[in-house]
């Protein structure tokens, strides 16, 4: 099975259900399925075939969800790319994905314009119209381009879906990565699939469930938790072109959602833009945390103001990407990214790949049906990320008696203060619990004593001294891992998932 055959049989079993709303008006299953099969029936009259590569470069919308499973549809294995990416990070990740074809939008051509003749193998682009500007492109990309009306009309009755195997390539997607040029995690349709429907089973997604989908639809958390895993069960996604608190809360009271997933710092933003009013998030049932760690004063604080459950989970491109989630049936642990969804395993192993005893701090690493085959076309770095079947995240954990993980923090980003490790979470929990402090990120300085020393970045919401912060530290911490100094931001600076870039704050420090 794959997410595009699927979405047809949820459309025979719900067919006048809403699949999507967008901009407040319904789309039902089946006017969905048809939209997507004629999509792919006229990227077929495009040239394109079974196994080529698209990309899908557009922000949140209907063209995205009908973009991706038509392409899915007719067995293109699509690379979804941040459309705010500059355009040398475009050109080297379209090039690296040998792709042929771009889905994108008509206010991103003229970037596209500038960049085609870097581009050596892309010969369509396919441009959703938002009725804004940027169709007006000349020469060579002119000629190249078609409007997803031109795709659509395209299309012949007599399309026939390709036979599509669980291990052909459904999704590359490239991962941020800290250093180094971006690597793309190759997915298999058997990938995709199984994550939204493990996830959608744990998390107890149901038909009259409705999703709002904020987070970036080109973000693997979005794409499995708030797309393909509402469509699995006949759920509603509410597409939302551009998170806002105020959007959020719109349609909190005028649209009945039920499900809510966002990244730690739209909570912020979310807690700080409102302290429940009522109403706003009355028919939320759950809300999902996932993509950087929640902090446990924030999860708490959230929770109390707007009366539901947040519930955290984890995962990464890699492994498309869900591995652990709280129950929604089980209490939630705060701090914790929950139990091993089913079908997947989670361990923590020590350098050697051995499972470490409960409680202790070692790697996490994950084997199941959502681990990734390898990265395209770099087999060295797929041979020291996959062993033995077991996916190696990077990522120190540590788990319960009760079979909960919690992150600790990235293996890399862990200080080594004098020979002990300080996990910069830690200090981090303890600066997010004074009441002053909206954001903080600690990373590690050089040290002529100690080798490094820790030092804070605080976001506060009214003046508070150096001296105070460091004390409130000092009452919580042992000393080595008490910051020696701190920097006020007006805020940190965070990719557009909500991660935190550590990169650009030590070369701060660094440059200091
Ligand atoms: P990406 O591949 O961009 O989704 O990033 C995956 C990384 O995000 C993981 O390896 C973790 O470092 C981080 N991550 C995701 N979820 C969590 C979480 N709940 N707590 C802490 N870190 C997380």
């Amino acid at each position: 099975m794959n997410i595009s055959d699927q979405l047809s049989k949820t459309a025979s079993l719900h067919p006048t259900k809403p699949a999507y709303i967008f901009q407040d008006k319904e789309t039902s299953y089946m006017e969905l399925d048809m939209s997507v099969t004629k999509f792919a029936s006229g990227l077929e009259s495009l040239g394109l075939t079974k196994g080529d590569h698209i990309a899908l470069v557009a922000g949140n919308s209907p063209h995205y969800i009908i973009g991706l499973y038509g392409a899915l549809r007719l067995g293109l294995t699509v690379i979804p790319v941040n459309p705010i990416y500059t355009a040398d990070e475009l050109t080297y990740i379209l090039n690296n994905a040998d792709v042929k074809a771009v889905i994108t939008m008509d206010l991103l051509m003229e970037k596209f314009d500038a960049m085609d003749a870097a581009l050596t193998g892309v010969m369509h682009y396919i441009v959703g119209e938002t009725g804004q500007q940027g169709m007006n492109v000349k020469g060579e990309v002119r000629s190249k381009m078609k409007t997803f009306t031109d795709v659509v009309a395209a299309s012949e009755d007599s399309f026939k879906r390709p036979e599509l195997q669980k291990e052909d390539l459904a999704v590359i997607l490239y991962t941020s990565g800290t250093t180094g040029k971006p690597k793309g995690a190759m997915l298999t349709h058997r990938n995709i699939f199984s994550n939204a429907k493990d996830v959608a089973d744990y998390l107890q997604m149901q038909e009259e469930d409705r999703t709002i989908a904020a987070l970036p639809m080109f973000h693997v958390f979005c794409l499995t938790v708030s797309l393909n895993a509402p469509l699995m069960n006949g759920g509603t996604v509410i597409i939302v072109p551009k998170f806002s608190p105020q959007e959020v809360f719109r349609i909190g009271r005028e649209l009945n959602p039920t499900i809510f997933a966002g990244v730690p710092t739209m909570y912020n933003y979310l807690i700080q833009t409102n302290n429940g009013n009522e109403g706003d998030f009355e028919t939320i049932r759950l809300c999902i945390s996932g993509g950087a760690s929640m902090p446990v004063a924030l999860l708490e604080a959230f929770e109390q103001t707007f009366n539901v459950v947040v519930s955290e989970g984890y995962g990464l491109s890699e492994a498309a990407p869900v591995t652990c989630f709280n129950p929604t049936d089980r209490p939630r642990k705060a701090g914790s990214i929950g139990q091993s969804i089913w079908n997947v395993e989670n361990r923590v192993v020590d350098e050697f790949g051995e499972t470490v005893p409960v409680g202790e701090v070692g790697e996490l690493s994950v084997r199941g049906p959502n681990v990734m085959e390898g990265y395209y076309k770099l087999p060295e770095e797929t041979a020291v990320t996959i062993k033995d079947g077991w996916l190696y995240t990077g990522d120190m954990a540590r788990m319960d008696e009760d079979g909960y993980f919690y992150i600790v923090d990235r293996k890399k980003d862990m200080i080594l203060v004098g020979g002990y490790n300080v996990y910069p979470r830690e200090v981090e929990e303890v600066l997010y619990a004074h009441p002053n402090v909206t954001e903080v990120a600690v990373v590690g300085i050089p040290d002529p004593n100690t080798g490094e020393a820790v030092h804070a970045f605080v976001v506060t919401s009214e003046e508070t001294n150096e001296d105070e912060l460091l004390q409130y530290c000092a009452e919580h911490l042992a000393k080595y891992k008490v910051p020696v100094s701190l920097d006020y931001l007006e805020e940190l600076p965070k990719n557009t998932t909500g991660k935190i870039l550590r990169k650009n704050l030590r070369s701060r420090v660094n440059q200091a």
